[in-house]
């Protein structure tokens, strides 16, 4: 087989993280294109190799624009649950909060979202800092206008970000990285638009702390902290924060100009070697419970729980939520129900890191007498 070359660094010191037939796009949904997922043990990134494929950006037009359309109606966003706020906050307070703490933020200036969506981010920073410009960037112009409403100095715009007149104080790139397929152009383009003496806050998942990731099909990369550190180093970019554990599964990186650094080539991190065996040994699992028929539950509806359903032919008989807003939903013909209804003679698989999935065990079995079946899914191991 002939070795894939990074894309980001050209390098040819590459190894297969995962080979899948089929995917799944974020919000769950079947993807019926095969993954293989690269690290570079050079640059310590995962990359894509559809990435730049015509057929494939076909897909992932169609995955976006299903996004934009769901969005509309539900301009709700996902509400982070900390422990110390009962209530949680949304995710644009989050980021914004966690700016503020580590930044000192003048009383005006130039800041640039890119990614903006329908402003909640914006919105947030205006509340607080009601004198500064700020700009707005994403693919569609759906909510221009939401987005300049925010206030006479808001500003939206889906031109390229190389495109724009200004520089910026700060600029806030969540959940964008992984989705560009030309990423060193965006990184250049972000060392150029940032002032001097400005912050980059970025936010993107975590692959070190969720092994699933790569399943993915609209993302193109992924990383790791120190990964992306190391990625950053490279287009002039020092990292003063790094944040990993407050959002589970992500991870937050803010960042000020430096002098770029060469890539700093390091042996493939320990903890993807352990996500890749672990990955090996459940897809063995897997298709062992397929070839049986073996009768399972699935624990809850998140797009790692349907595409190992939907990817190895599990005999799923219903996948177990304790969200009363997805009851009564049927995922391909398949119940969604309560772990109270299920029968204590079928397993229910836990697809979550190994630890947060022996706590779930525990509750599922004190709770409701479930027998749970935790990564890499093997019942010895029960
Ligand atoms: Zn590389």
């Amino acid at each position: 087989m002939e070795q894939f070359k990074c894309p980001l660094c050209q390098s040819l010191n590459t190894k297969l993280y995962l080979t899948t037939q089929t995917s799944v796009a974020s919000d769950g949904q079947h993807v019926d294109m095969p993954i293989n997922a690269y690290w570079c043990n050079d640059c310590q990134t995962l990359s894509k190799s559809h990435l730049g494929c015509e057929a494939s950006s076909h897909v992932i037009d169609s995955i976006y624009n299903r996004y934009t359309l769901h969005s509309v109606g539900t301009s709700q966003e996902t509400k982070v649950l900390f422990n110390v706020h009962a209530g949680g906050i949304t995710k644009s307070k989050y980021n914004y909060l966690k700016l503020k703490e580590n930044i000192d933020i003048k009383s005006t200036g130039k800041l640039l979202d890119i990614g903006c969506h329908y402003g909640s981010f914006l919105q947030n920073f205006h509340d607080g800092f009601p004198f500064w410009h700020l700009y707005g960037v994403d693919v569609s112009d759906r909510f221009k206008s939401k987005v300049e409403s925010i206030s006479e100095n808001t500003h939206f715009t889906t031109s390229p970000i190389s495109k724009l007149a200004e520089n910026f104080d700060i600029i806030v790139v969540t959940h964008v990285l992984e989705h560009i397929a030309d990423l060193p152009e965006l990184l250049a383009s972000l060392y150029n638009k940032l002032a001097s003496n400005g912050v980059l806050y970025l936010q993107t998942n975590n692959l070190e702390s969720n092994y699933f990731l790569p399943i993915i099909y609209e993302q193109y990369y992924n990383f790791t902290p120190n990964g992306l550190t190391n990625l950053l180093a490279g287009y002039g970019f020092e990292v003063m924060h790094l944040d990993t554990t407050t959002l589970p599964k992500e991870m937050t990186l803010i960042c000020k100009k430096a002098e770029p650094k060469k890539f700093k080539p390091k042996q493939c991190e320990h903890a993807l070697e352990e996500n890749i065996r672990l990955l090996k040994k459940i897809d063995f699992q897997l298709k062992q419970y397929a070839n049986s028929s073996m009768p399972l539950y699935i624990l809850g509806t998140t797009y790692v729980a349907r595409w190992l359903a939907a990817n190895y032919g599990l005999n799923i008989v219903g996948y177990l939520d304790e969200d009363t807003s997805s009851l009564n939903q049927l995922i391909e013909g398949v119940a969604v129900m309560p772990p109270a209804q299920a029968n204590k003679d079928i397993p229910v698989i836990l697809p979550f890191p190994i630890e947060q999935a022996k706590q779930i065990s525990q509750k599922l079995e004190h709770n409701f007498g479930l027998t749970s079946l935790v990564p890499p899914f093997s019942q010895e191991l029960l």
